[in-house]
């Protein structure tokens, strides 16, 4: 891709109405353009980094048998009267009437329409366990809808839903999503720890979100530090394993403040393990039991001819959040330099000729390196503008590809200047240069 075709409306400066140095750079680099109070446009930058991480945390649900589907964002209102949600939901819904006015609402969320669709579809045990999940948009008229896609009113989701016939089978396929957050959240370069949560208005009593840190998130936490050095490294979706796996992590008390008890917190946390400090939700999942299923009579046949309600669980991923959790991890906004992991990078590369007037010839270097490149599978962006240097480098580092190949004095003949975003240059040969990058999307 030429920068001089790319549809990216760079501002010089932070723009004013952004607090939080995601906002700031989403809207410095063109990455989205607000619409409407909590509603954005996504622009080709954004919208590259975020269809990225959709594919991500796609794979990483087909990693656990999950099942994808895709219910639309317009629900009627009849099932929600079932749940009863149609009244507790509050302002918070978006209720929308036909024109044979009927009510219909933009789906806050869909317990409702998935329990709907498995109730008249499945009607025995031996289907189950069965996990479905569908990414799609939802609505929630947020009261106060801020720092830009973190908190629209519009925003893009993840979410699962788990049917299985008993408590235990029902915990297991908890589990399995557990680690599929883990796994997710690892691929995105993001340390996210799953905290005791509080339910809400999706009920049940078993629950998780899972936090990144960031001092402009909204949660405040309270954890045992150790919690950060655990690690994951299941690759079997075995039953105890995976039970283990989740104990592993809540034996160090780790809670947001909903469930904060500043007693229990000191007593079972020693003094130099403390933390307290704020964090982003990026996940959360639920396990409710029959809650949607008995009141919406959603049952199966268990194998001696008694009936039962299903178990459900429900399990979100903020996808468009993610966008800007990954920036408040990775900006450095004293330097502007933003290091996307390789993994949801807009490009993998992005090339710099130096152009003088009238003098071609660094740039068709550029436009050959560029098709080795491609070749090697590689997301490339060539800067072909006349500007200066250091303009340049400046809008690269906005724009954040984790690599550059500077093309000038200092990259002659077959030693080309390299450079790791943030870091020194070296100079290395084009069969290096892809040998490595290569190597880093391996270990992805
Ligand atoms: P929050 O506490 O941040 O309001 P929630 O608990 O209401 O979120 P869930 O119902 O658990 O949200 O939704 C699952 C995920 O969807 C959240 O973990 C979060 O990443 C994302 N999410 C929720 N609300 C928003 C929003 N208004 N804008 C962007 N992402 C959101
Ligand atoms: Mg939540």
């Amino acid at each position: 891709m030429l920068l001089s075709k790319l549809f990216i409306p760079i501002l010089k400066n932070n723009p004013s109405e952004a607090k939080i140095k995601s906002h700031q750079l989403m809207l410095r680099v063109g990455m989205i353009k607000q619409a409407s109070a909590g509603i954005y446009s996504w622009l080709p930058l954004g919208f590259k980094v975020m269809k990225k991480i959709e594919e991500i945390v796609r794979q990483e649900q087909n990693k656990i048998g999950a099942q994808e589907i895709l219910m639309p964002t317009i629900q009627s209102s009849e099932i929600w009267k079932e749940s009863g949600r149609y009244e507790d939901y509050g302002e918070e819904m978006l209720r929308i009437k036909d024109r044979q006015k009927r009510e219909m609402l933009y789906g806050p969320t869909n317990e409702e329409q998935v329990t709907e669709i498995f109730r008249s579809s499945l009607k025995s045990y031996k289907s189950l366990p069965q996990l479905l999940y569908h990414i799609q948009w939802k609505f929630r008229d947020e009261i106060r809808p801020r720092f830009g896609i973190m908190r629209g009113r519009e925003f893009y989701m993840k979410d699962a839903y788990s049917f299985d016939v008993s408590d235990e089978e029902a915990f297991y396929s908890y589990n399995k999503f557990f680690l599929s957050y883990l796994r997710t959240f690892k691929r995105l370069s993001l340390t996210a720890i799953p905290m005791a949560a509080d339910t809400g208005p999706i009920g049940g009593n078993l629950s998780h979100e899972f936090i990144i840190l960031a001092d402009t998130g909204e949660s405040k936490i309270f954890t045992d530090k150790r919690i950060f050095d655990l690690n994951s490294n299941e690759t079997e979706l075995e039953k105890n394993s995976l039970q283990q796996m989740r104990k592993k992590y809540e034996q160090y008390y780790s809670v947001t403040d909903e469930k904060f008890n500043k007693e229990e917190f000191e007593k079972v946390v020693s003094e130099e393990n403390r933390l307290i400090t704020k964090g982003i939700e990026v996940g959360h999942i639920f396990y409710f039991g029959d809650k949607y299923s008995k009141a919406m009579s959603a049952s199966i046949d268990l194998p001696g001819g008694k009936k039962d309600f299903v178990k459900m669980g429900s399990y979100g991923i903020g996808v468009s959040r993610l966008v800007g959790a990954i920036i408040e991890a990775k900006y450095d906004d004293k330097n502007e330099i933003m290091k996307w992991p390789l993994s949801v990078a807009p490009y993998d590369i992005a090339l710099v000729p130096m152009i003088n007037k009238n003098d071609t010839l660094a740039l068709e270097k550029a436009m050959n390196i560029s098709k080795e490149l491609i070749k090697n599978n590689m997301d490339v962006l060539i800067d072909d503008t006349e500007e200066n240097f250091s303009s340049k480098i400046k809008k690269m580092n906005l724009i954040g590809a984790p690599y550059q190949i500077i093309i000038g004095k200092k990259s002659e003949g077959d030693l080309l200047e390299f450079k790791e975003i943030g870091k020194e240059t070296q100079n290395l040969s084009l069969i290096n240069i892809i040998e490595f990058i290569k190597k880093q999307k391996n270990t992805n």
